[in-house]
């Protein structure tokens, strides 16, 4: 009897010991997972240029403004980028197409995808000149398609629509996309402003996501409740230049984030924003 009791007592002990050791062991990210992936929201000063990484897997989203080319290549190289799988223009606006000739001169380039929609400037002259040129693999993105970036990576494409027009106003024709990897999501909106914003949330595509590219730069033109509610990230990440023309991020975009209980990450004032994620858990870092 004491024998067994004795027993009993060592065992719930012996369970109670290792629940304590299971709580106490912290759930850590390995940067050197190689299941991780990395967002680098990049600080380029008033524009975007956004690289996602997945083991050797290089995406690179828009190309900052033409004055900023050489820190792009810069900061392209310091991340030891030789060959990019895709280079995406979300827009044809100087301060996303900036730095297209550059980046194709300087890496290896396998697919250049834009919306399709020309504009008359040298700089997207010059652009397509160059895709031509090097014969590099050159397709459009709509709404409805997946683009795979390997390793189970994908961009879900949401916006514009197979049916837009292509005389239209550009911003609003921005390609936006949702990153995908297993659970974690990020949305990817270029420059859209309210009126696309509108007719995703009214076309009931699933778009919430953990973390939000903000749209035009922090701009009051964009980030309208409805589909800031839609999103409903926790994180949000403004990429600009300090001191800018524009005077973005406007305040009422900030209260609009801040009534939403968004944490806000600013390129003018943390540098590149860092997202790294196992696909389950995520962390941002800042550089400042
Ligand atoms: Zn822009």
């Amino acid at each position: 009897m004491t024998f067994s009791i004795k027993n009993t007592m060592l065992s719930i002990l012996l369970v109670l010991s290792m629940l304590f050791t299971a709580a106490c062991t912290p759930i850590k990210m390995e940067n050197t997972n190689n299941n991780e992936l990395t967002v680098k929201v990049l600080n380029i000063g008033q524009g975007d240029a956004i690289l996602i990484k997945q083991k050797d897997k290089v995406t690179l989203i828009d190309t900052g403004d033409v004055e900023q080319q050489d820190n792009l290549i810069k900061l392209l190289k310091s991340e030891k980028i030789v060959v990019i799988d895709n280079l995406i223009i979300t827009h044809p606006h100087a301060d996303h197409l900036g730095g297209a000739l550059g980046v194709l001169n300087n890496f290896t380039v396998n697919n250049v995808y834009d919306n399709g929609q020309s504009t008359t400037t040298k700089l997207y002259r010059n652009y397509l000149k160059k895709v031509t040129e090097k014969k590099i693999k050159y397709n459009q993105l709509v709404a409805g398609q997946q683009l795979e970036l390997g390793n189970d990576a994908f961009l879900k494409i949401i916006s514009p629509a197979s049916s837009f027009d292509k005389n239209g106003e550009l911003n609003n024709n921005s390609i936006v996309t949702q990153l995908v990897y297993h659970s974690f999501k990020m949305l990817l909106t270029g420059d859209a402003e309210e009126e696309t914003e509108s007719n995703i949330v009214k076309s009931n595509i699933d778009i919430k996501s953990d973390v939000l590219k903000s749209p035009h730069h922090g701009s009051r033109s964009s980030s309208s409740k409805n589909f800031l509610k839609a999103v409903d990230a926790k994180d949000v990440i403004i990429s600009l230049g300090k001191d800018n023309d524009y005077k973005h991020p406007h305040e009422e975009v900030l209260k609009r984030y801040k009534s939403l209980n968004m944490n806000i990450y600013r390129t003018d004032l943390n540098g590149t924003v860092t997202i790294n994620t196992n696909g389950t858990t995520y962390e941002i870092l800042k550089e400042q």
